[in-house]
């Protein structure tokens, strides 16, 4: 796994949060196993005890992508240190016996709704070594409040989705036509 990927953990964990709907899509075993990567080994039990952890560390996480997206570097690294310190790493080296090494960065056996947590903070604080801390944004197409990791070049990515840029670019266009109308 690349290691900026791990970013998209803590994207896809906040944003089960649904701002713009009000839905929650984080309450059950089910939404659990909907989350944790594909090929994790989830019982039944890991995830109905992986639910609270998931939802605990969830607005932890949104908090640093609001600090960072708003400007309050200092606050938003404060808080993701926090985070890396209730949540150390634990690499290891895994080739998966085909000789395409690479690291992993969390370790089932704590339990994987805390691996994930790790994998996620992790990937925020490489996303904001590696590429700055403006790289994590969240969506200005109001009520949606979804966070994103900015990837294009010139970090210019203001919506979470397709969707809400065009449905922000329609309320803009009304704007401006209602503007022309009174002028
Ligand atoms: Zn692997
Ligand atoms: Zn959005």
């Amino acid at each position: 796994m690349k290691l900026l990927a791990y970013a998209d953990r803590a994207v896809a964990l906040v944003n089960t949060d649904d701002h713009g709907t009000g839905r929650d899509r984080l309450q059950s075993s089910d939404d659990v196993y909907r989350l944790l990567p594909q090929g994790w080994r989830v019982t039944p039990t890991a995830a109905s005890a992986g639910l609270d952890e998931l939802r605990e560390a969830r607005p932890r996480l949104r908090r640093v992508f609001e600090l960072a997206a708003t400007g309050r570097v200092e606050r938003a690294t404060e808080a993701l240190n926090k985070l890396l310190c209730d949540f150390p790493v634990s690499a290891s080296i895994s080739d998966h016996a085909d000789g395409d090494w690479h690291l992993h960065l969390t370790d089932e056996p704590h339990g994987l709704a805390r691996s994930y947590v790790t994998g996620a903070a992790f990937g925020l604080a490489y996303t904001i070594a590696e590429r700055g801390p403006d790289r994590l944004g969240l969506c200005e197409a109001l009520p949606c409040r979804a966070v994103f990791v900015d990837t294009t070049t010139n970090s210019s990515r203001r919506y979470c989705s397709d969707r809400c840029a065009t449905r922000a670019n329609v309320a803009a266009y009304r704007a401006r036509k209602r503007a022309d109308v009174l002028t």
